[in-house]
């Protein structure tokens, strides 16, 4: 019998002070939810016991299914069964064409360019079937855990950009989860096996599913992991061993006909369950017999290691190119290229079905040379280490256990000429980072600059969050855009940021530090997202206003300058007064919210200006060629 737990007295926790988390691994194939109950981090089964849901939806008019009901109708109502959806998520109809006739659905595009499928049921976003998917997932959840969830960690794949995490964020919206993080798969793997609280070092994380390879690096430093390669290849995966036994089975029988559709199925299958047993045996029988091709015998492991042989290596090239890839990103920081070698791995984690091939696990062993994690389950791996992660960010634990923040939350940018923000780090960008970008001056001969470093994904100043401002002064005086002005901003892994501001010609730098996530709850940073999503279109209106303003601003300042200095010098007086005219005409129509008509404005007015230019840039030709003369001329003044 187990012992039960008595707390220490006064020490009692309310189990209901607890609070309900969950990791979820969304993914092509199958997707899983797990939780951290009584101190062990388990993934959730069904009634019937399973614990891996087919990720596959079907819509039909009665209603939607979830799981292996819908992938068994698969075959019989394949247009309204979504598989893969996965694939789909955040891309647009061209995206999904490169996808090739695996997807056999009636694609739709929308406003908004993404991608639509049709159905029985009508017409379905990539992001309602995921959250089909979510749904069901977190129904087992919360029967298991006796309530409703209060937060969620979902993870996604580490090369997964901005519209695909997004795209997954809409779909737990609309599941009704509290999301606490999208966290990287890869991460999420690596944190499983507590590699987080460990040695600084890189970690190599080997994904082989059934469709796919994904390899990723990461490089850990106090306790953030940055994703510093990925890489695989989207077409590699245990189907592909699958095919090879198939093949092998058709040569051996001696069958000579086209094989049909229906005896490569079942070929297909039988290959699999024969794979999956020489995971554990030395070897098998084969028994087919399908439309007249029929075949009795044994295949050993090492026969079938010969068959998958090339499959694997390729598997391993892909892993020495994302090594060199990774010494090649960073080779610009402090980190050499040399710690990048394959020696610096100090652990490679397995995660896929897949791994569990003996043939892989050596592979895997004799490239990286260390023997690879393989003790928790490579299904369920991604599931735990997103509870892990679910649990410590609902505050389950203590406040000093450690915080995995390893991408940021929003993006960090500058403030440019007219309130507008300049956006330098994207969010969801993972940390650490660098990045570097040059602004000029707006004014001749300005000679300082004010750097005002502001978060917040809208496109106007004033609705993002100020962080900081500094000057930068000493900028010698040039002409307008002419000076080069490297602004660099640098997160580290405390989420720590610092800008700094560089003159090209003089090296004059200034630079502040500022801790961008301070004092941003989730909440507040969900708002922030939500306004710039229902502000999208006000903020590019209000971007292309603002930028006609300046440009307009900007002409009717150079030209008045012009007629000031050479005006009454090179021009008749209806010239000038022409000029004066076309320049308040362009001052009443920057008045106006009309960016086109200002934008109209800017080239008329350029158009009115040319002659004079064209007059001016002869006088200073002429001046150029007689500077002697002009120097005398000065001096005799
Ligand atoms: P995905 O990442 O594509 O969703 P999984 O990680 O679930 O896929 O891996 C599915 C693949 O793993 C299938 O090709 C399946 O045959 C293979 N697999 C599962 N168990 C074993 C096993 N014991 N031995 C070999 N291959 C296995
Ligand atoms: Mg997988």
């Amino acid at each position: 019998m187990a012992l039960l737990q008595i707390t220490e007295p006064g020490k009692a926790q309310d189990p209901h002070q607890r609070k309900r988390a969950a990791g979820i691994d969304l993914g092509t194939t199958n997707s899983l939810i797990a939780s951290v109950r009584g101190g062990v981090t388990e993934t959730l089964p069904d009634e019937a016991g399973e614990h891996l849901l087919p990720s596959v939806v079907r819509f039909t008019e009665g209603g939607t299914v979830v799981g292996l009901v819908a992938m068994q109708a698969a075959k019989e109502d394949p247009l309204n069964t979504i598989v893969s959806v996965k694939r789909m998520m955040g891309r647009g109809v061209e995206d999904i064409k490169g996808l090739g006739e695996r997807l056999p659905y009636e694609f739709v595009s929308t406003e908004g360019g993404m991608v639509k499928l049709k159905t029985d049921a009508g017409e379905v976003s990539p992001v309602e079937v995921s959250a089909e998917i979510l749904k069901t997932l977190v129904a087992r959840g919360s029967e298991t855990l006796a309530g409703n969830l209060d937060g969620v960690v979902i993870t996604v794949p580490a090369y997964f950009d901005d519209a695909q995490r997004q795209a997954t964020r809409d779909a737990a919206r609309i599941a009704g989860l509290q999301v606490l993080r999208l966290l990287n798969e890869p991460t999420a793997a690596a944190v499983a096996y507590g590699l987080d609280t460990g040695h600084e070092g890189l970690v190599a994380v080997y994904d082989l599913g059934g469709g796919t390879f994904d390899i990723s690096l990461l490089r850990l430093h106090t306790g953030v992991f940055e994703v510093v390669a990925t890489g695989g290849d989207s077409a590699l995966g245990g189907d592909d061993f699958d095919h090879r036994i198939a093949e092998w089975i058709i040569r051996e029988s001696g069958y000579k006909d086209e094989v049909n559709p229906r005896q490569l199925r079942t070929l297909m299958m039988q290959a699999r369950g024969i794979k999956e047993a020489l995971s554990d045996a030395d070897s098998t029988e084969v028994n087919v017999s399908v439309d007249g091709l029929e075949f009795s015998g044994q295949l050993t492991r090492t026969q079938m290691n010969e068959l998958i042989a090339d499959l694997v290596q390729q598997s391993i090239k892909a892993c020495a190119r994302s090594l060199r890839d990774a010494g090649d990103s960073v080779s610009k920081d402090s980190v050499s290229k040399d710690s990048f070698s394959k020696e610096s791995v100090q652990n490679v984690v397995l995660v896929g079905g897949s791994t569990r091939v003996p043939a892989v696990r050596q592979a895997v062993t004799e490239f990286f040379g260390v023997e690879p994690l393989s003790d928790i389950d490579p299904d369920r791996v991604v599931a735990i280490g997103a509870a892990v992660q679910a649990n410590i960010l609902v505050g389950n634990k203590p406040e000093d256990e450690m915080l995995l923040l390893d991408v940021l939350p929003l993006s960090l940018g500058l403030e440019t000429v007219g309130g507008l923000a300049e956006k330098v780090i994207q969010r969801n960008t993972a940390i650490p980072i660098a990045r570097s970008q040059e602004f000029t001056t707006y004014k001749d001969g300005q000679t300082a600059m004010l750097i005002h470093v502001v978060q917040g994904e809208r496109e106007l100043v004033s609705d993002c969050r100020s962080l900081a401002r500094f000057e930068l002064r000493g900028i010698p005086p040039m002409v307008a855009g002419a000076a080069r002005i490297e602004v660099n901003f640098q997160v580290d892994a405390d989420g720590l940021l610092s800008v700094s501001a560089r003159e090209a010609t003089t090296g004059v730098n200034a630079s502040v530090e500022v801790k961008p996530s301070y004092g941003l709850s989730e909440a507040e940073i969900t708002d922030m997202l939500k306004a710039s999503f229902d502000h999208a279109k006000d903020d590019i209106v209000a971007r292309s206003l603002t930028e006609a303003r300046v440009d307009a601003t900007r002409v009717i300042e150079a030209l008045q300058n012009a007629l000031t200095e050479d005006g009454e010098r090179l021009l008749q007086a209806s010239d000038i007064e022409l000029l004066q005219q076309a320049i308040s005409v362009l001052q009443e129509v920057s008045e106006t919210t009309d960016a086109d008509a200002i934008n109209e404005g800017v080239e008329m007015l350029g158009k009115a200006s040319e002659e004079f230019a064209a007059l001016r840039m002869d006088a200073a030709v002429r001046k150029a060629f007689a500077g002697h003369k002009l120097d005398e001329l000065e001096e005799s003044n």
